[in-house]
């Protein structure tokens, strides 16, 4: 019987002056970059929260705590790393991911190619398998006067 499931993630960062923006491990020319522990990479982390929905073992926060040292300013690769890693000790392999990314600037698909490749390589999947869509908040509320940028991400895993 094929063990498939579904997961879902979310996550919200501050738009700060001092800090890179990355987003899928990528890093975009931009004037201020997210605010987080971590290297605070929205889109990486909605991934691992989905993932770890997915398979039923907790969230990004239970993990990757941000009170560890340890994890300060850690590239969010690291971290999507070793959800797969959890995955794989679970017995599962990942089959697709779908995000959307929330923000109303710095434009954003010049760049997927690019978080693809390497969101696909440390999820073990083809770059086809890594869907990636932006969208604005068409100038409402906080994420609308471009002071954060959000990501909604799912995921399909299955127990090989
Ligand atoms: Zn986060």
């Amino acid at each position: 019987m094929t063990d498939d499931r579904v997961g879902l993630g979310v996550d919200i960062h501050r738009l700060v002056e001092g800090r890179p923006l990355i987003l899928g491990g990528v890093a975009i020319p931009s004037e201020r970059g997210l605010l987080g522990h971590s290297d605070a990479d929205v889109l990486t982390h909605a991934l691992c929260d989905a993932l770890l929905g997915a398979a039923g073992l907790g969230d990004i926060g239970t993990h990757y705590p941000d009170t560890e040292e340890r994890f300060r300013d850690i590239s969010s690769l690291r971290l999507l790393e070793d959800t797969v890693a959890k995955l794989r000790g679970s017995g599962f392999g990942v089959v697709n991911v779908d995000a959307t990314l929330i923000a109303e600037r710095p434009k954003l698909t010049p760049h997927f190619p690019a978080m693809r490749a390497r969101l696909a390589a440390v999820l073990g999947i083809e770059p086809e398998r890594v869907s990636l869509k932006a969208t604005t908040s068409e100038a409402l509320g906080a994420l609308g006067r471009g002071e954060g940028i959000a990501a909604w991400a799912v995921c399909l895993i299955r127990r090989a």
